[in-house]
């Protein structure tokens, strides 16, 4: 593959210096191509910033700040052991540094200039074998905020520096433990909050995804570089890509993208909560229930504060799947003030939700109201991927619960009482379907939204790569447009990458990880 990959970029290369540019399209190709170098040499230089950065040693605090039982620092680079030699006086006499066994515990004392720091386990780690492919130790001590400066100090004054967010990880990546999509999905692990955003971060972190990527890689880089061969011919009219081989690929590869595209939806939900919205008109109960929907799970309620949310949202946890209660009480005033706009409110609270709790009253809820609510929101009702609920409320104070409302057999109904936390389970037990429906049969879910982007941008450049062919124009235009792809996809795995990506990757890492 190398060697393939090699011949490609020779190719190109040789037009880069020979500017074999013709048409009125000539400019472009220049300007791109140029681009691709300096994209290039600034990658090799980031990597090169990256290397001498690399040569430092880092330490960090790898549990959380703050007072613990224990504490773990973990410190990675070439001084390791070293620095281990000179702080850690081991508990057998017959310790030595040379001779320590890579994954096994000391038990000693950590000592300073001042004396006795703290009674510690070490462990020894060596290069590869470490979490960064470094040397690497790790000391366990008492949680006391003032040892574990006093440490790190001690640390630091032997010749190591603080790590940056993410550097280990970084670290890990540069050295080839795993790949970005791996290095990412640690990260997702270590925020998982329900067991299903948990397995999804596994599954990543143990390369699924990253292997389904790379094969897509794989099958473009192959006929690219025969597309890539064949401008090498330039004016001789060769065909070494099959075209209708390469059209059929290009419809895969799309299904394939797409696919993974669709599956955002539900790895965003697993991972940050599956969105259910809550509306309805004002007074029909939709606050009393939410919170028997809290009550009835005594669930674990957390705020989790998001990056495309502007408000904080009741997410709790059901049999281990979590679900983002989204705030609607923002749409109760503008009912009362502008209808069209208390509509429009509505309609982009709910756009994101997976699921969609219609609450009525059932005192006053009638024909003419039902055709009201089914023609407003036809479009989220007809939406696969949404799934809408309606919940009677109120049952208490009616005679008699209907098993279902005649005119709307099609929907899923549900009669409840929140005041008096009636059939509250009933809701739970569809949220929960709509929950395993969401990860039954996906293979592989994507649920980063850098990734869902690179897809995005990788579709489009194949599409473009179709069109192209389909209007005949010149082949060495659609080798762009492969490249963007080769390159939009190698940017998830980190095949490609550049100091911006990675910057922007692990600076969203805690600190010691
Ligand atoms: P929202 O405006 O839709 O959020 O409605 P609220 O939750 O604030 O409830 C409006 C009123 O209806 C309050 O007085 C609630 O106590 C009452 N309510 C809510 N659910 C029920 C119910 O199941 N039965 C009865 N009888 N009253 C309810």
């Amino acid at each position: 593959m190398d060697k393939i990959a090699s011949q490609v970029f020779c190719g190109k290369f040789r037009k880069i210096i020979g500017l074999e540019v013709k048409s009125n399209q000539g400019g472009y190709r220049v300007n791109t191509f140029v681009d691709e170098i300096l994209v290039l040499l600034l990658t090799k230089a980031s990597a090169m910033y990256i290397d001498l950065q690399n040569d430092d040693t880092i330490c960090a605090l790898a549990t959380a700040a703050g007072m613990g039982a224990v504490a773990l620092i973990r410190v990675s680079g070439k001084l390791s052991h070293a620095i281990a030699s000179e702080i850690f006086k081991a508990a057998k006499p017959d310790f030595s540094i040379e001779k320590v066994q890579s994954h096994k515990l000391y038990f000693g004392q950590i000592l300073d200039d001042e004396g006795f720091v703290d009674e510690v386990l070490l462990s020894f780690f060596r290069a590869p074998h470490s979490y960064t492919g470094e040397d690497a130790i790790e000391i366990s001590c008492h949680g006391s905020v003032y040892i574990q400066q006093r440490l790190l100090k001690l640390l630091m004054a032997k010749g190591a520096r603080l790590a940056e967010a993410g550097e280990f990880t970084m670290r890990a990546f540069r050295n080839g433990r795993f790949d970005l999509a791996q290095a990412e999905a640690v990260a997702d692990l270590i925020a998982s909050q329900s067991k299903a955003a948990h397995s999804l971060a596994v599954k990543q972190m143990r390369g699924g995804f990253s292997d389904r990527i790379k094969q897509l890689r794989t099958q473009l880089i192959d006929f690219a570089a025969l597309i890539e061969l064949e401008l090498d011919f330039g004016e001789e009219d060769v065909e070494f890509a099959d075209r209708n081989r390469f059209m059929e690929l290009l419809t895969e590869l799309k299904a394939e993208i797409g696919k993974l595209m669709d599956s955002f939806q539900a790895g965003n939900a697993i991972k940050n909560g599956i969105p259910v919205a809550i509306i309805g008109k004002p007074n029909v109960g939709k606050s009393t229930l939410l919170n028997a929907i809290l009550n009835e799970e005594k669930a674990i309620v957390s705020d989790i504060p998001g990056t495309t949310r502007d408000t904080i949202e009741d997410t709790i946890i059901i049999e281990g799947h979590a679900f983002r209660f989204i705030d609607t009480a923002g749409l109760r005033e503008s009912d009362d003030v502008i209808e069209n706009l208390g509509i429009e409110r509505t309609y982009s609270k709910i756009k994101g939700a997976s699921v969609i709790l219609y609450v009525c009253d059932l005192m006053s809820w009638d024909n003419s109201s039902a055709e009201e609510m089914l023609h407003e929101f036809r479009d989220f009702i007809k939406d696969e991927n949404k799934h809408f609920i309606l919940i009677g409320n109120k049952a208490d104070l009616i005679s008699e619960t209907p098993s279902h409302f005649p005119e709307m057999v099609e929907l899923e109904t549900v009669f409840i009482s929140a005041k008096r936390k009636e059939n509250i389970n009933l809701i739970t037990h569809s949220l929960l379907k709509v929950a395993r429906a969401m990860t039954f049969n996906q293979d592989t879910i994507v649920s980063n939204a850098r990734h869902y982007n690179a897809l995005q941008k990788a579709f489009a450049a194949l599409e473009a790569v179709e069109q192209g062919f389909a209007q005949n124009l010149p082949t060495d235009l659609a080798t762009i447009d492969i490249r963007a792809a080769l390159y939009h996809l190698g940017t998830i795995t980190g095949q490609i990458s550049n100091d911006e990506i990675l910057g922007s990757i692990f600076s969203k890492f805690c600190i010691g990880k």
